[in-house]
């Protein structure tokens, strides 16, 4: 470029997803399915409603959506559900997400999974450019999975886990924190993560949706106190690190062994939150903890081009507000969500 040469500016089509709270926008997650294999406790009731198949967003649809906002700069999708992989035809979808890896749009491209049908797509995941997943495990019991999940197997699930390290993916564990139920296994899911090479990464349970007769509230585990039953066996040295998201993280001196925590309720993350969420019928949703979404199904079919989407889009990002009101203080869980994590994909 010549001296007096002005510098490249972006068009307003190509201007990067920036928020009023000065926050770039380039994480997508996107819910793929409401539907899922397993009824875990805190996510589903056991007699689950699903949308009727057509209400859903067909895998074109789904497809132009998230290259919208690969086109707008989400440099991230993480697909999610109810259970991703037990949508039809998945792998599909999967596979036209890889064009954006490979043209070098995409950085990352990844999923949240339960692992029951980690043996059957892992290989093909991992040919297609994913990396790192993310893999839901509560517990390594197989009486306490059972219970947990309802539906699971954990044999299942650790045979799915397998396929993953034997397909080269990274496993990041996500375990829910849950009073009274794993919290004697706190050392058991570390030590196995460590012998295993895994990633863990505890989240702290949510008030998500009316799931029947559990109270949340007797399933709460505040992070700060499973942290500090870690430091009765183990020296933890908090790390500046972040990884884009909630997640917090801490190393222990003795093993090296990296723990995250995703807390949303006792700490605020919401300052460097680069990330909104689409579901399965096109609602995009611009926090976790708010009611407020835009519908982006109408403006997508309303024209072969994505004009209107863009725009729809870039208003909706307008909107996002500066954070979330989980308040679980007094025994009173004020902000509580009606919606299911299902429906948003967590
Ligand atoms: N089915 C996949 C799975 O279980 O990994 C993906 C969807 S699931 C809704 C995504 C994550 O949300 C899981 O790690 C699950 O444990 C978590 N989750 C579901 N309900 C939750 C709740 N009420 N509080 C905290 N985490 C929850
Ligand atoms: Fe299904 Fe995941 Fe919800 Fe469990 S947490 S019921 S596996 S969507």
């Amino acid at each position: 470029m010549t001296a007096n040469m002005p510098p490249p500016t972006l068009s307003a089509a190509q201007a990067p997803l920036i928020d009023p709270f000065a926050r770039a926008i380039d994480y997508l997650r996107v819910s793929v399915t409401d539907r899922c294999d397993f009824r875990c406790l805190y996510c589903m009731s056991e007699n689950m409603t699903f949308l009727p198949k057509a209400e859903l967003l067909t895998l074109e649809e789904l497809d132009r959506l998230c290259s919208a906002f690969v086109t707008l700069g989400v440099k991230k999708l993480r697909i999610t559900g109810g259970e991703p992989l037990v949508r039809r035809g998945i792998m599909t979808f999967f596979e036209r997400m890889a064009r954006h890896l490979q043209s070098g749009a995409l950085r990352e491209l990844t999923l949240t999974t339960n692992g029951s049908q980690l043996r059957k797509y892992a290989a093909d995941l991992a040919a297609l450019g994913v990396r790192r997943i993310n893999v839901s495990l509560d517990t390594l019991d197989a009486d306490k999975f059972a219970q947990v999940t309802r539906w699971g197997r954990l044999d299942q699930v650790l045979d799915g886990i397998a396929a993953a390290k034997e397909a080269g993916l990274r496993v990041k564990i996500n375990a829910v924190a849950l009073k009274g139920f794993n919290e004697d296994e706190l050392f058991t899911l570390v030590d196995w993560c460590a012998a295993q090479d895994h990633d863990l990464t505890f989240i702290e349970v949510m008030p998500m949706g009316d799931l029947g007769n559990e109270d949340r509230l007797d399933q709460y585990w505040p992070l700060s106190a499973l942290r500090a039953r870690l430091a009765e066996r183990f020296t933890l040295v908090d790390l500046a690190e972040r990884s884009g998201g909630p997640a917090r993280y801490v190393q222990l001196t003795q093993s090296g062994q990296k723990i995250g925590f995703i807390t949303p309720l006792t700490h605020n993350f919401c300052e460097s939150c680069n990330r909104v969420r689409l579901t399965c019928t096109g609602e995009l949703y611009m926090c976790l903890g708010q009611e407020d979404m835009a519908d982006l199904r109408a403006p997508m079919r309303a024209s072969p081009d994505d004009v209107l989407l863009q725009d729809a889009i870039r208003a909706a990002i307008a909107r996002k507000p500066k954070g979330h009101d989980f308040d679980y203080s007094r025994q009173n869980v004020a902000g509580q969500m009606t919606r299911h994590m299902s429906h948003t994909g967590g």
